[in-house]
């Protein structure tokens, strides 16, 4: 498999340090607010990475951190008169609701920061007893200076970044990139003890501290949103390179999403955040838009391509039931279309074209049994069955029931639709969504499937 790597700047091969197994690290979230759409993005193609590989034979040691302590966890604890704690622990929950929705298989290890704080305390006094940090009155930072390369990751000169950007800066630092390993505790916030008093963790120093400890040193992978890139990964790296430890080999990193908004397109209505996404619309259609954008250039999200791509999964649905009805669903898939697969995700995860693979070999089959020629169908539609399964497409293979209580709801909207009591309309389609349904209008009124 050839993947682009930041570091090097160019598409190279991805190489294990041990045969047949690969460890990645993923930077997980701070946990004080629903997840964004951003973050289904990144959760889904790091699953889908991590699917492909599992699939050619790799085990994936995947970890994912949770950040439970953080500035925006205090704030959010002091806006809503609760502690830090409930706030990382509801949220938590939230961000784990959204990633079953999205048919996420969880990283194999979910280290807390809060659990790793002793070894990070271990870590910042190895780099102060080094003389590699310093202390200031308000915590303890990097002296970047002394990293060599440090700006690996910036790919940009730091000459050029310190004239030209706005960087936040205290006086006692002594350069605008050295960066806070550990934050002295303020009046009432919560604080471990450490040497260099009490306080706790800068983020930088989770993710290094956690990522060694899980995966140990010269692990495969590390990766993240492309904002991550510079500081968050290279004040990772830092660290690690400060110490003499060698740290992730290869980083990948992926683009944004932007979310478009009513004049752009068909508007999103309700949803401001990845638990309105994947309450509103079939969470695979949200995967499919994410595997039909390559994870390095940015993608779109509108209402108008989640409604086609909810289309196109019904499609495909749709020939599943039909390949699955004739028999044909578990056979052996056709070599020749996962050799084009596997040719596709090898060369730096071309999802797109692996999809687009996928959408042909329905129409070939389709169009074999339209003529009845189940020879040439059937090992189309394994392969079908196989490609979408390591996509983490799961299609469906028989029309999933309604029960009648969500009917009956259905039928209510249409009677108030026609009193053009819209207020009830509306009230009685959150019912349907809330009881985890999709709601369509069709030309006979309601329809309903299920999310
Ligand atoms: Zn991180």
């Amino acid at each position: 498999m050839r993947l682009f790597d930041t570091a090097r700047g160019q598409v190279v091969p991805f190489e294990t340090r041990r045969p047949g197994k690969v460890s990645m690290y993923v930077c997980g979230p701070t946990v004080y607010a629903p997840p964004h759409i951003g973050h289904g993005r990144q959760t889904v193609l790091y699953d889908v990475l991590r699917r492909y590989l599992t699939w050619s034979g790799y085990a994936v040691d995947h970890v994912s951190n949770v950040t439970d302590i953080d500035d925006q966890i205090i704030n959010r604890a002091a806006d809503e008169g609760t502690t830090p704690d409930d706030v990382a622990r509801t949220y938590e929950q939230v961000w784990w609701d959204a990633m079953d929705a999205l048919g996420l298989d969880r990283p194999t290890q979910t280290p807390h920061a809060t659990a790793y704080v002793e070894q990070m305390v271990e870590l910042v006094s190895e780099l102060v007893g080094r003389g590699l940090a310093y202390e200031t009155s308000d915590g303890v930072y990097l002296d970047t200076s002394q990293v060599e390369g440090y700006g690996l990751l910036a790919l940009q000169d730091l000459e050029q970044m310190r004239a030209g950007a706005r960087i936040e800066t205290i006086e006692e630092k002594r350069s605008p990139f050295d960066f806070v390993l550990w934050k002295k505790a303020k009046p009432g916030e919560p604080s471990w003890p450490a040497p260099f008093g009490a306080g706790r963790p800068g983020w930088h120093t989770e993710c290094v501290v956690m990522s060694l400890d899980l995966l140990g040193e010269g692990f495969d992978l590390h990766t993240g949103g492309q904002d991550l890139r510079f500081p968050h990964h290279e004040n990772e790296r830092a660290q690690a390179v400060a110490l003499g430890r060698r740290f992730a080999n290869h980083w990948m990193h992926h683009a944004f999403v932007e979310v478009k908004g009513e004049k752009m397109s068909k508007s999103l209505g309700n949803v401001t955040n990845l638990v309105d996404l994947v309450t509103e619309y079939d969470p695979r259609a949200f995967r499919l838009l994410i595997l039909q954008s390559h994870y390095r250039s940015p993608m779109d999200i509108t209402g108008e391509a989640m409604g086609d791509a909810e289309t196109a999964i019904g499609r495909l649905d749709t020939f599943a039931r039909r390949a699955a009805a004739e028999g044909l669903w578990d056979g052996s898939p056709d070599a020749a279309s996962v050799d084009r697969f596997r040719q596709a995700m090898d060369d730096d995860l071309d999802t797109p074209a692996a999809t687009a693979l996928v959408f042909g070999l329905v129409r070939q089959a389709n169009a074999a049994l339209d003529v009845d020629d189940r020879t040439t169908a059937a090992p189309l539609a394994s392969a079908v069955r196989e490609l979408s399964t390591t996509l983490g497409l799961v299609l469906r293979t028989a029309a999933a029931a309604v029960p009648d209580e969500v009917q009956a709801l259905a039928r209510d909207r249409d009677a108030a639709r026609a009193a053009k009591d819209w207020a009830a309309a509306d009230a009685l389609r959150d019912r349907i969504v809330a009881a985890g349904y999709l709601v369509e209008d069709g030309p006979t009124g309601t329809q309903v499937r299920p999310a």
